[in-house]
């Protein structure tokens, strides 16, 4: 039988840096390879640099190395691999709580419903505004609905246009009610402190998201 196997960008251990369980220890599988090309990624290295192949085995090896811990799948993105599939039902079956961050322009219907799923919405100043998935807003809100909290959304803003266009999107679907929201401000383009300013005043119930992990190793860009 072929072994079953992913390429793998990196596997660490950190500070989970974003979504609503930034702060807590995780174990990150990084899958190499996007489809997209954002203008502000900082992770160009998951499709320009070498990536590594490995099996399920090995994988879960290193998580294994890290018992109880959380563990992220991201990416590139992670939907890309047919593998990775197998990879999440595996982690579940362990006990882990699982994460998966996709840049949105996947379905997210096959993912099953005990994995958190850290949904990206590209705004127009990633360039790529056009590459959410037809039905993953109603996936995401069906998702919370049949396990409250098991898809969150969140949007890397560049500018004050990014701004407006993600605060209408919310509104028009009611998002911020049952789905947990976050604006981030793209790092280095957006001063945090005018998202900030712009969501008070706008009363907007959405969660203002810094990236941890780059306030605590600003000089690292890989493996944190
Ligand atoms: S989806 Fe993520 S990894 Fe892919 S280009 Fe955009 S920011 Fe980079």
């Amino acid at each position: 039988m072929p072994e079953t196997t992913l390429l793998i960008s990196e596997l660490f251990y950190s500070i989970q840096g974003e979504s609503t369980r930034a702060g807590f220890p995780c174990v990150f599988i990084r899958l190499a390879g996007c489809n997209l090309r954002c203008a502000y990624c900082d992770a160009r290295y998951t499709y320009e640099s070498p990536h590594a192949v490995m099996t399920l085995e090995a994988i879960v090896s290193f998580v294994d190395g890290h018992p109880g811990i959380m563990v992220e799948i991201t990416g590139g993105e992670p939907l890309l691999q047919e593998n990775v599939y197998p990879l999440m039902a595996q982690l579940l079956a362990g006990g882990r709580v699982v994460l998966l961050e996709t840049n949105g322009s996947l379905p997210i219907d096959r993912v099953a419903p005990e994995v958190i799923v850290v949904m990206d919405i590209k705004s127009p100043g990633s360039g790529m505004a056009d590459s959410l998935a037809a039905d993953n807003i109603a996936l995401a809100l069906a998702r919370n609905r049949q396990v409250p909290g098991s898809c969150e959304i969140k949007f890397v803003l560049t500018d004050k246009n990014d701004y407006i266009w993600a605060r209408d999107l919310v509104n028009r679907h009611g998002l911020a009610a049952s789905t947990p929201t976050l604006f981030s401000p793209a790092k280095g383009t957006l001063d945090p402190a005018d998202l900030a300013a712009w969501m008070l005043h706008d009363k907007l119930p959405v969660r203002l998201q810094l990236q941890l992990h780059a306030l605590i190793w600003p000089h690292l860009s890989r493996g944190v």
